[in-house]
């Protein structure tokens, strides 16, 4: 089975006893992760060190850390930058990349965005690579080239073996944050598009393989029906990872 995740993107949210609460909270729920399932903090990058303790200090399995950025080059004179070496050196698992918010408010590019995935995998890092189309795409039908497009420009230059390295979050920018949700046959129906393009280009030992999270208001309410969608393998989840338990009843919902 493919793995199945349910991540927390906490965006710039929480002061640091917030963010600690939060973390014992969730790591001490009666739940543990299958060896298919994995529960993601994404925390802000001042939190990362206290987040990698946490989960070390609570001796659990499947969970783990992740960036929700890192920079195009390994080091130098980048003032306010983290780099994905920074995070390979200490501990983290992944990175968020080309999250909406980055894309829209600090300009990240296809381009840019495709020398991010290398860096992250160079430094063995898992690139959780967000797409999505705004509304008005959506709303002329074309969502489908829209995403088709921003995967092929940042990602299709991997080859295969870099490319199951990949998790992708479809995120429709017209969900994010706004409490409206896809619904489950709407999200089927892109990710079953995106798995069919990874298809297209690498087979099916990539594409039958990657996981696929979907984004967009999920909560407590709505996760199990999303998360039951064959293509669906779980979520990225902002607003509602921010409480212990509704994060708690969206981990318990994964397949
Ligand atoms: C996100 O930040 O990736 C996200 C999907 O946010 P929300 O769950 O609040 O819509």
């Amino acid at each position: 089975m493919r793995k199945q995740i349910a991540a927390a993107n906490w965006k710039m949210h929480l002061t640091v006893g917030q963010a600690d609460e939060l973390l014992k909270r969730l790591l001490s729920v009666e739940w543990t992760p299958g060896a298919h399932q994995e529960v993601v903090f994404a925390a802000p990058a001042p939190y990362l060190h206290l987040a990698m303790v946490r989960v070390a200090e609570s001796g659990r399995q499947g969970f783990s850390v992740f960036a929700q950025n890192c920079y195009s080059e390994s080091s130098g004179a980048y003032t306010g930058e983290t780099s994905a070496l920074m995070l390979e050196s200490m501990g983290v698992s992944g990175v968020i990349l080309g999250h909406s918010e980055r894309r829209e408010y600090f300009n990240e590019t296809d381009e840019v965005l495709a020398k991010k995935v290398d860096m992250a995998l160079h430094y063995r890092l898992t690139p959780l690579f967000c797409c999505g189309e705004p509304l008005s795409v959506r709303e002329a039908g074309t969502q489908n080239a829209f995403v088709a497009r921003q995967i092929e420009r940042s990602l299709f230059h991997l080859d295969a073996a870099l490319m199951s390295r990949i998790v992708i979050a479809y995120e429709p920018i017209w969900a994010i944050g706004t409490g409206k949700t896809a619904t489950s046959l709407q999200a089927q129906e892109m990710h079953a598009f995106i798995r069919s393009l990874l298809d297209a280009r690498y087979g099916s030992s990539v594409s039958g393989h990657l996981s696929i999270l979907y984004g967009g208001s999920v909560k407590a309410g709505n996760a199990s029906e999303i998360f039951s969608r064959p293509d669906v393998d779980g979520g990225l989840v902002g607003g509602a990872s921010l409480q212990a338990g509704e994060f708690e009843v969206i981990m318990r919902a994964l397949k």
